[in-house]
């Protein structure tokens, strides 16, 4: 199961293909902006026969990986078209309506407040559970969207959550509406949640290595002065988190 198509996934495929076997994937989208789907024609399965892919998540996600293609890297900004690719490609459309049942995996969807919306994920397999939210705004006076209630009833429980902490208190003030968190936010909805731990993401592109080393010590303070038990982080390339 992979999480949207950013540029992450150009390295990704590079390593699936190491190993010499067919790459079946379910590729789970959360929303088409650029951020999350500019990576596909990177990643080099697609051009390979023997992959497959199914693609659910938001109800525009498949469209998006056809557009990255067809409306703007055609025509003249890249050599391949959509339907020319060798994988086998399909949108499935079920997390939108059902849980999508993956093995003994089952993965639940929920809307995120963003703007021309997003779908959220939570993966639960056994008794662990992994909740990913990102472009996700927390802000309680945010109509009409959900509250962060929903989403700490969402992510109850679970042994990770990856949210969307792109700004500080301070900047979002200006950016209300924008579709993002801040790390305090998504500080308060692990808390609520009862979350285990907890990884801050969707960094903003302007920040550098140490500003985010810094928020992660302004959100570790905060948990400690709830008296909070939870571990948390900067969510990082390469990382691997075993639940
Ligand atoms: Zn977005
Ligand atoms: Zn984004």
């Amino acid at each position: 199961m992979v999480i949207d198509a950013g540029s992450g996934i150009r390295s990704l495929g590079d390593e699936l293909l190491k190993s010499g076997q067919p790459v079946y994937l379910y590729l789970l989208i959360t929303h088409s902006h650029w951020d999350h789907i500019l990576g596909f024609p990177f990643f080099a399965p697609i051009y390979r026969r023997d992959t497959k892919i199914w693609v659910d998540g938001c109800p525009r996600g498949f469209w998006g990986l056809e557009a990255v293609f067809d409306s703007h890297q055609a025509n003249g900004f890249f050599p391949v078209a959509f339907n020319e690719l060798q994988a086998q490609i399909q949108p499935l459309g079920i997390i939108t309506h059902r849980p999508l049942k993956i093995g003994e995996a089952v993965v639940e969807g929920i809307e995120l407040n963003h703007p021309q919306g997003g779908m959220g994920f939570r993966f639960r397999e056994k008794d662990h559970t992994f909740v990913f939210l990102t472009d996700n705004e927390l802000d309680p006076q945010a109509p009409p969207g959900k509250q962060l209630i929903d989403y700490a009833y969402f992510a109850q429980g679970c042994d990770l959550l990856v949210h969307d902490a792109q700004y500080t208190p301070e900047e979002i003030t200006e950016r209300r509406g924008w579709g993002h968190s801040t790390y305090a936010e998504a500080v308060e909805l692990a808390l609520s949640a009862g979350a285990r731990r907890l990884r801050l993401f969707h960094h903003d592109p302007a920040r550098s290595d140490a500003q985010i080393r810094e928020l992660v010590c302004q959100a570790r303070n905060l948990v400690t002065a709830r008296h909070g038990h939870l571990e948390v982080d900067a969510a990082r390339e390469g990382e691997v988190i075993a639940l």
